[in-house]
């Protein structure tokens, strides 16, 4: 088809389908210089230029930019700079999935910004002068590499001699301001254990600067590819892709990945209305891993996290829930992390020492990807936005991340201000961490902030945290043993049943009634959807019932200190906080939309299982938030130093066996009753903190 004709035919559809919005930017214009075009319409109006669109973009845009610029438009506006951007277009490219077909064609490539590089001018027209005849020509700038002329250019009547470098006269020259990005795979899109993969995009003009790492978009652009160096220089003959962006669009709908239809909708309302929901959900996670119970609640309650507030101030109070595990190695902390992850409508999971400069929170940073600028990268928190990001090892973390995690937590932003990139990224999503205990096991008389190389004001974030101790419990580990026997059972089963088919008859009756354990409550698909339509509809109010509940508990609790102002302090406003929270989860966990006394009730017995574990003076016996707050306790304040120090103080006398005695007596000399003392070092002893290699002597377990 002719160019001339085609430019015809866009201006026709441009007239008769774009017109309104035509006027509007012919209004705004040139604040607002890109006309946005439904790929729909097209295909609609005309399907043969649909169809060039689609295969031969380069042209086919072209074309259609000139008709738009040269638009008779009846404010009197010449759009002689505007763009047309593309939209909507039907088939959407995975970035796994992109192949050499697609090379040149235009595509639209959903996923998540993981990177963004500062806005920074790019030329798209450079203007050159002649050294000998100052003759003056341009030459458009497409692509990656800079084009020079080589001669003076004679069409536009220069002189043309060959030249070494002609001067390139910046002010003359044109620039668009422009940005590179790295879409990647959203954590939703990949099955397990998939390495998310990425492809790069460059935005021009209005589109750059629109993004920031963690917002997922869809990117309509023309794939192009350019050729691999090798470190010295040489061409290769293999290629890389980018896209050369047409058309931006933001996603911000967080489930609108999930789609619930009617039928969907139906079975949702059918679980929601069976008296024992709640239990089921709480069955559905992690199966195939024995007790554990009150976690796994608090997981349920995660997933469908509270009401995130907007006060009439603007303050803004978060809805999401974030819990703590902290124990021994082998309890299946990793285990619960990442069966969370899986149910989760979206989810990521991390390890905290990770391997990108982003580490859990952002970075900035300047390599090769910015092409000298600077370039900003999310980190987990900021990816997991509106969904819930699990960190295992959360002790490992960086020091950088440590500091930047208050923030991320609490505020559920991510600040950062390098080198003049001022930013603030969006981190709302639910933390699941869990920790292991640096000293190896977990010891209840030191405070979890020693233990696990977090600062107090960080561990007084957590809505929950649970303790996870592997001690020898001969009924416990009755069960759990034939638990995880049964599970291996069913594992092996399966196995044989997928590679051969066949099962002996005694087996598959067996086999029954195990897979009636292992299999979960609610299955995965129904329960993610289930998530899904009640973050979306559901928007609990607390019910006055609700609200005494919560109130008598915190006054019962805070009134130890009203008349002993030695009291230690048991509770504070984040426990309420957490209590409120959690007690919308729990409504919305059964698709209601208030808060009752029940909920209340049942959120308040988590909320003092875990004080309990945690806060609990391990010398007195009282709750005391300072043990987590604080990493200190009011009786230990008092006294100075804990039974750990004393042992610690007498290993410079004593090498590591040190004698009870001399504990004894220099704790007496404290001010702690012997009796007291002992007590406390049986139960060291019981928890393998200590043990005696010889009468009357103790030693740490290393
Ligand atoms: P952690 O991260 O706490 O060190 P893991 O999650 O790696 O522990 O768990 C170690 C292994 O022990 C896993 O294979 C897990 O399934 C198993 N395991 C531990 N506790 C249980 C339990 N209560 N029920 C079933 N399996 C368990
Ligand atoms: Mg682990």
């Amino acid at each position: 088809m002719m160019q001339d004709l085609v430019t015809e035919r866009w201006e026709d559809f441009l007239k008769r389908y774009c017109w309104n919005d035509l006027i509007e930017l012919s209004n705004s214009y040139p604040e607002h210089r890109s006309l946005f075009v439904k790929f729909t319409d097209m295909d609609l109006y005309d399907p043969t230029l649909a169809d060039m669109i689609l295969e031969t973009p380069d042209v086919a845009i072209a074309s259609a930019t000139d008709a738009l610029r040269e638009m008779d438009m009846p404010t009197g506006v010449t759009l002689d700079e505007a763009n047309l951007r593309i939209i909507n277009l039907l088939r959407k490219v995975k970035i796994r999935e992109i192949r050499s077909g697609d090379i040149g064609k235009l595509v639209a490539i959903e996923g998540m910004v993981t990177k963004a590089t500062e806005v920074r001018p790019r030329v798209v027209e450079a203007v050159f002068e002649c050294p000998f005849c100052h003759h003056i020509f341009s030459i458009l700038q497409s692509g990656r590499q800079f084009k020079e002329p080589i001669e003076c250019d004679q069409e536009s009547g220069g002189c043309g001699r060959k030249v070494q470098r002609f001067k390139l006269l910046v002010e003359k020259s044109k620039f668009a301001n422009a940005q590179k990005i790295r879409l990647q795979e959203s954590p939703e899109e990949l099955k397990g254990g998939e390495l998310p993969q990425a492809v790069d995009a460059y935005l021009e003009d209005d589109i750059s600067g629109e993004v920031t790492p963690g917002n997922r978009v869809i990117v309509t652009g023309i794939l192009r590819s350019y050729q691999r160096m090798t470190q010295f220089g040489k061409t290769t003959p293999f290629f890389d892709i980018y896209l050369d962006g047409n058309s931006l669009e933001l996603k911000e709908e967080e489930f609108e990945e999930i789609l619930i239809s009617d039928e969907d909708e139906r079975k949702i309302k059918e679980l929601a209305s069976q008296s024992d929901v709640y239990e089921k959900l709480i069955r559905s996670i992690a199966p195939s891993i024995y007790g554990h119970a009150e976690i796994k609640e608090a997981m349920v309650l995660q997933l469908f996290s509270g009401v995130p507030k907007e006060l009439p101030d603007e303050t803004r109070i978060r809805g999401d829930i974030h819990i703590l595990l902290v124990g021994d190695p082998g309890v299946a902390k990793s285990q619960l992390l990442t069966y969370l992850i899986r149910l989760a409508p979206r989810g990521l999971y991390t390890g905290g020492k990770s391997t990108s400069a982003a580490g859990l929170t952002a970075a900035a940073v300047r390599d090769e990807f910015g092409e000298g600028r600077w370039t900003l990268e999310a980190g987990a928190l900021v990816l997991a936005d509106k969904g819930i990001a699990a960190v295992d090892e959360i002790d490992k973390m960086e020091k950088k991340d440590r500091d930047a995690l208050h923030e991320a937590m609490e505020q559920q932003t991510v600040s950062i201000a390098k080198a003049g990139i001022m930013a603030r990224l969006n981190s709302r999503c639910g933390l699941l961490a869990a920790a292991n205990p640096k000293f190896g096991r977990f010891d209840k008389y030191t405070p979890i902030a020693e233990q696990i190389n977090m600062p107090p004001t960080l561990l007084s974030r957590f809505d929950l945290i649970f303790t996870m101790m592997d001690r020898p419990n001969e009924e416990q580990d009755m069960k759990t043993a034939e638990h995880i026997i049964e599970t291996h059972y069913a594992g092996e089963l399966i196995a044989r049943l997928k590679s051969t088919g066949k099962v002996a008859a005694a087996d598959k009756e067996r086999f029954g009634q195990v897979n009636q354990i292992m299999e979960p409550a609610v299955a995965a698909d129904l329960l993610r959807k289930y998530v899904a339509w009640s973050k979306r509809n559901m928007f609990p109010v607390m019910t006055e019932d609700a609200k005494n509940k919560f109130l008598e508990f915190y006054i019962g609790l805070r009134g130890q200190g009203y008349e002993d102002e030695e009291a230690p302090v048991p509770v504070t406003a984040r426990q309420l906080e957490a209590l409120i929270r959690l007690g919308e989860a729990r409504a919305r966990a059964e698709l209601r939309d208030q808060v009752t006394a029940e909920d209340a009730e049942r959120v308040i017995g988590v909320v003092t299982y875990c004080l309990k574990q945690v806060s609990t003076d391990p010398e007195t016996g009282k709750l005391d938030t300072d043990w987590v707050a604080v990493g200190t306790t009011k009786t230990k304040r008092d006294r100075a130093r804990s039974i750990r120090e004393i042992i610690k103080e007498l290993e410079k006398d004593y090498g590591d066996e040190v004698p009870v005695e001399e504990v004894l007596d220099l704790a007496e000399e404290e001010g702690m009753e012997r009796e007291k003392v002992e007590e406390i070092i049986d139960v060291m002893k019981r928890d393998g903190i200590l043990f005696s290699p010889s009468g009357g002597v103790i030693k740490f377990v290393r």
